[in-house]
């Protein structure tokens, strides 16, 4: 059996909405040097707003309740659909 970890992956995803960032890390090289950019999709600050599970969690129920509204709308998908793009994201605290 190998253990691979998804994290090292060039696919990477937003923590809080799971929109798809491609070869771009949020969190750094190491998961530790967060950028503090602005996530399109949800606007977390990345570094900030998804610094703990409990946070992460906080910040997703709320852009949910707001209505998932997207903070920069002209990156916005025609397709776009939030169900499929929550799948993305680890839920680590599942269970
Ligand atoms: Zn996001």
């Amino acid at each position: 059996m190998t253990h691979t970890d998804k994290r090292t992956e060039v696919n990477n995803f937003c923590s809080i909405c799971g929109y798809p960032l491609g070869n771009y890390n949020p969190w750094g090289g190491d998961g530790k040097t967060p950028t503090y950019d602005i996530c399109p999709c949800c606007g977390v600050e990345w570094g900030n707003e998804d610094y703990t599970s409990e946070s992460r969690t906080e910040y997703r129920n709320k852009w949910l309740a707001d209505g998932a509204k997207w903070f920069e709308p002209q990156e916005k998908p025609v397709n776009w659909n939030l169900e499929e793009q929550l799948k993305n994201i680890d839920h680590e605290t599942d269970g």
